[in-house]
């Protein structure tokens, strides 16, 4: 992609009414562009950054067994009277009528959709587990919008829908997503933690929150120092067999989040160097929660005894844009973001320093093409901006790896080469950065 087709509206001031430095940067690397409070458009860069979380999340979800569909954003409220939740959400659901003057919603999450097309085409207990997501934006009206994409109204939500006969069989669809998060964001170069979390009315112990731990995360967590070091299961794990092991290794030191906190407990059980009280930020939410929603709406199947059950079902979302967030809280120095490259919106940049010049406009279109041709996506700024403008602007969209061509290097047949993460520098010749960038580039997305 060359910069001047692009759109990369950078901003060399930091916004005044952004508090956090992943909103800062998101407005200063022109990713977004707000159109109302918590309401954003998505600018080139930062939807770029966007679409590669959503595929690893979709990539994970699929690996895991879960089936990818669509819902509407827009629902009629009679399903919602059908499980209760149209009186019970309050002001955080937007309500909309139409035309008829029905009553509609943007909704603010899928489980009475989901419910409604689950029991119009299962009967038997013979066509279970299912488990069915989507990745769509949903909006909740939230008192408080803030830090920019973390706390939005509009917002891109990963969820999945599990479907079992029984609890026990629910609990293996509830170890499969849990085990799919850890390994979306351990791809994504995130450190997750599972936290125990509210169930509710429910009860039992089966919904967990992930967290990235930051400063500036919402909410507040407690847990064994152990849990940070735990290794994500591997690329080979077999999601058919049995992953309670791993679910009992994670879920045996303590973690909470403040609701559900036990003071007490986890002075008892954890050393007291080994704990940590924190900040994080809510990436993902695992949930069972029975027949909540399948007992009202009549989802039933016929149970192998014969007789009709309300179908077990849990519900797991993954916050797709809140994440966008919550990796350049994770990933960023005074100079701008540090794209790990999985998520980077593109693996490298190209800098030429005298556009017009015919040895760097040839060396630059050289390297860009070898780039290409093996697989590398690159950014190549051959705008007519000043040297340090460049260098700023590269820093602060955060590429992994930069190249910068000048006239002076090219007599020499050097180029330089810059790693972003460390700020490492290297001549280079012209031949052996792009194959170097390229190496680099292939090992980074290896995933493992
Ligand atoms: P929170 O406690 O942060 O308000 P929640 O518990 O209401 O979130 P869930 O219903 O569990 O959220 O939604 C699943 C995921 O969607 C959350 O784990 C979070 O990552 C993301 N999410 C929820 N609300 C927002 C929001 N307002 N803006 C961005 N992402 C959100
Ligand atoms: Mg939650």
């Amino acid at each position: 992609m060359r910069l001047s087709r692009f759109y990369l509206p950078v901003l060399k001031e930091t916004p005044s009414d952004a508090q956090i430095v992943s909103h800062q940067l998101m407005l200063r690397a022109g990713m977004v562009r707000q159109q109302g409070a918590g309401i954003y458009a998505w600018l080139p860069l930062g939807f770029r950054v966007l679409k590669k979380i959503e595929q690893i999340v979709r990539e994970e979800q699929n690996r895991a067994g879960a089936v990818e569909m669509l819902m509407p954003t827009i629902q009629p409220a009679n399903l919602w009277r059908e499980s209760g939740r149209y009186e019970a959400y309050g002001k955080e659901m937007l309500r909309i009528k139409d035309r008829a003057d029905r009553d509609m919603l943007f909704g603010p999450t899928n489980e009475e959709m989901i419910t409604e097309i689950f029991r119009a085409g299962v009967r038997s207990y013979k066509d279970l587990p299912k488990m069915l997501y989507h990745i769509q934006w949903k909006f909740r009206d939230e008192i408080r919008p803030r830090f920019g994409v973390m706390r939005g109204r509009e917002f891109l939500m990963k969820d999945t829908y599990s479907f079992d006969v029984d609890e026990a069989t629910a609990r293996q669809s509830y170890n499969k997503m849990f085990v799919a998060y850890l390994r979306t964001f351990a791809r994504m170069g995130l450190k997750s933690i599972p936290m125990r979390a509210d169930t509710g009315p429910i009860g039992g112990d089966l919904s967990h929150e992930f967290i990235v731990l930051a400063e500036t995360g919402e909410s507040a967590v407690f847990c064994d120092k152990g849990l940070i070091d735990m290794d994500c299961p591997k690329k080979d794990i077999d999601f058919d067999g049995d992953l309670q092991p791993i679910i009992d290794q994670f879920t045996s030191l303590y973690a909470a989040t403040d609701e559900i906190h036990d003071a007490a407990e986890f002075e008892k059980t954890v050393a007291a160097n080994d704990r940590l009280a924190a900040r994080g930020i809510e990436v993902g939410h695992i949930f069972f929660f029975g027949d909540k929603y399948s007992a009202p709406m009549k989802a039933l199947v016929a149970g192998p005894e014969g007789r009709d059950v309300p179908v077990q079902m849990g519900s797991y979302g993954v916050g797709v844009s809140r994440l966008v967030g919550a990796l350049i809280e994770a990933y960023h120095d005074d100079d701008g973001c540090k794209w790990p490259m999985a998520v980077a919106p593109f693996h490298a940049g190209v800098i030429n320093l005298k556009p017009g010049d015919n040895a760097a406009d040839k060396a630059c279109q050289e390297i860009y093409d070898g780039l290409a041709a093996a697989g590398v996506e690159v950014l190549y700024d051959e705008t007519r901006a000043r040297a340090g403008e460049k260098f700023a602007r590269m820093d602060l969209i955060g590429l992994p790896y930069q190249v910068i061509v000048g006239p002076r290097g090219l007599e020499k047949g050097e180029v330089e080469f810059k790693r972003r993460a460390d700020g490492l520098r290297e001549t280079m010749a012209v031949g052996k950065v792009v194959e170097t960038i390229a190496n680099a580039v292939k090992a980074e997305l290896r995933y493992s």
